[in-house]
């Protein structure tokens, strides 16, 4: 559906011409990696699930049992996804000088893992925590032994409670992202690829670099609030996609 040609012409041409490329990225390029976003038409996991549960800071205080149940099984399915197409994709870029990183919204770690060397985590990852009182770092793995018992995890040092570092609703975030903002002040090409762009702040990446005279390309399976934004919108999934663009770079 309405892949044209020309279009993927025109994200190779903005590649091409860009002296400061970044890919900013959502759930959306990890579905094709085995692991559910949240807000896919049906299929997301926020249709089954409510996020203040398992995704809030207040969800973790008020009941950590259940926000240790949900991440154990969310665990298994983190830890076994491997990078697809896109992924390897952009560390390819990014090895081609023609993209300078990956800006990422995802707690996968898969980014990272594809080989991409210039990333920036927004919103934290998975496979690490630390205790919220003394900041002691945990393993995820450790956490899960500690949470066995009862639910809840404390800290070996201060008995404080255990949290992975994933940014949760309610909560401020990580260096990384401040970081990333300021790097965007030289961006001059944004490639957005599978996110939703209702997640705030990280969506306001589109407008500051947009506001700033750089250029937007977005890639995603539906339409989204800041499509007329972009200098080139795909709404299609992005293994129809990256392929016929791989063939083109
Ligand atoms: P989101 O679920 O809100 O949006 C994902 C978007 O990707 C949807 O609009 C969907 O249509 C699109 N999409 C899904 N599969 C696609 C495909 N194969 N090709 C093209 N588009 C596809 O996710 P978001 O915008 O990243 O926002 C949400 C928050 O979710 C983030 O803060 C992130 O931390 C968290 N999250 C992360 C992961 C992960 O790490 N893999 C998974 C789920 C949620
Ligand atoms: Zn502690």
């Amino acid at each position: 559906v309405d892949l044209s040609v020309k279009k993927l012409q025109d994200i190779v041409e903005l590649l091409r011409e860009a002296q400061h490329a970044w890919a900013f990225t959502g759930a959306g390029v990890s579905t094709e990696s085995g692991i559910p976003d949240f807000r896919s038409a049906n299929s997301g996991l926020w249709s089954e699930i409510d996020p203040m549960e398992v995704a809030s800071v207040e969800g973790f205080l008020h009941d950590t049992p259940r926000f240790y149940e949900f991440w154990r099984w969310r665990f298994g399915i983190l830890s076994q996804a491997k990078p697809n197409h896109t992924h390897h994709w952009l560390a390819d870029l990014e090895q081609k000088e023609l993209l300078q990183g990956v800006m990422t919204q995802n707690i996968d770690g898969l980014h990272r893992k594809s080989g991409s060397q210039a990333v920036y985590e927004l919103h934290g990852c998975y496979e690490q925590g630390s205790c919220i009182q003394c900041q002691h770092p945990y393993t995820i793995e450790q956490i899960f032994e500690r949470a066995q018992a009862d639910g809840h995890p404390h800290c070996d040092q201060c008995s404080g409670l255990l949290k992975p570092n994933v940014t949760l609703f309610g909560e401020s975030l990580p260096e990384a992202f401040y970081e990333a903002f300021v790097e965007l002040g030289q961006c001059d090409l944004l490639l957005v690829l599978g996110t939703s762009l209702e997640v705030f702040p990280a969506a306001e990446m589109v407008p500051q670099v947009k506001h700033r005279g750089g250029r937007v390309v977005l890639i995603n399976a539906e339409a989204t609030g800041m499509d007329g934004l972009a200098d080139v919108v795909v709404h299609n999934k992005l293994k129809d996609v990256i392929p016929a663009l791989i063939e083109m770079v």
